[in-house]
């Protein structure tokens, strides 16, 4: 297995024993929260009690509803709000950066224990990661790594924008070749396509289509969707519970 990281700490092998998912993305801004809040809604509406977790946010404005808030509306408010993210930094930079600016560092540990008081509490997980899957956590490891601490198939989110096809064939292949699974794909809209339809081939809701049954073609027995803008549920839907328990041994 190739080590992709500067190092692997211990704690990066404690596979967790619930089904769930680790949403990822191309890179930052593609629009993993908004999928990562439906996909949790639509598993709790089930009356599946799920846990949400974020390893590290940066760009935390205090007073301000950032991923962790959204991501514990999503799941009804369960525990508290700051079990969601344990370490959270303020400038809009890489998290190791971020916390570089603050005089403190991202502690790899509490990257994945954070996880624990999910662990006895929920039936199952929803992961958001931060930034893409290649993008650094903290001055050691990047979210691939933790992914595959956590053990859960991910979830590749790409904006449903010109380039979606190669920014995510890029990301999943990349993905595999660390041994990460890849359960789905979620192409996002992250703006209302002003009256334009799939009709219109520049559209982004055309290029979406297009793009979805690209990469279906180039990834067969990974399920790809697309999430409208403002849309509660995914077209098509897909069986996120299912999904969550694709990994061996789940
Ligand atoms: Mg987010």
């Amino acid at each position: 297995m190739p080590r992709i990281g500067r190092k692997k700490p211990e704690s990066v092998d404690a596979t967790v024993a619930i089904p769930g998912l680790f949403v990822t993305g191309t890179d930052t801004d593609v629009g993993k929260t908004a999928v990562a809040t439906v996909l949790v809604r639509l598993v709790v509406a089930q009356g599946i009690r799920v846990g949400v977790y974020k390893p590290v946010a940066s760009g935390v404005v205090y007073g301000q509803a950032g991923d962790k808030e959204r991501l514990w509306e999503a799941a009804g408010r369960p525990l508290d709000a700051a079990a969601v993210c344990p370490q959270a930094f303020a400038a809009p930079l890489a998290p190791p950066h971020a916390a570089r600016l603050e005089g403190r560092s991202v502690d790899e540990e509490l990257l994945l224990s954070g996880l624990d008081p999910w662990l006895k509490t929920s039936d199952f997980l929803v992961v958001e990661g931060a930034g893409g899957l290649f993008s650094p956590l903290s001055e050691n490891l990047l979210n691939a790594d933790v992914a595959r601490g956590i053990g859960l198939p991910l979830v590749v989110v790409d904006a449903a924008r010109l380039g979606c096809i190669g920014r995510t064939l890029a990301t999943c292949l990349a993905a595999r070749s660390v041994g990460l699974e890849v359960a789905a794909i979620v192409l996002s809209h992250l703006h209302e396509d002003h009256g334009a339809d799939a009709s219109t081939p520049t559209s982004a809701a055309a290029i979406a289509s297009a793009g979805a049954a690209a990469l279906a073609v180039r990834l067969p027995g990974v399920a790809v969707t697309i999430l409208g803008h403002g849309h509660g549920d995914f077209t098509p839907t897909l069986d996120w519970l299912a999904l969550g328990r694709l990994s061996a041994g789940r």
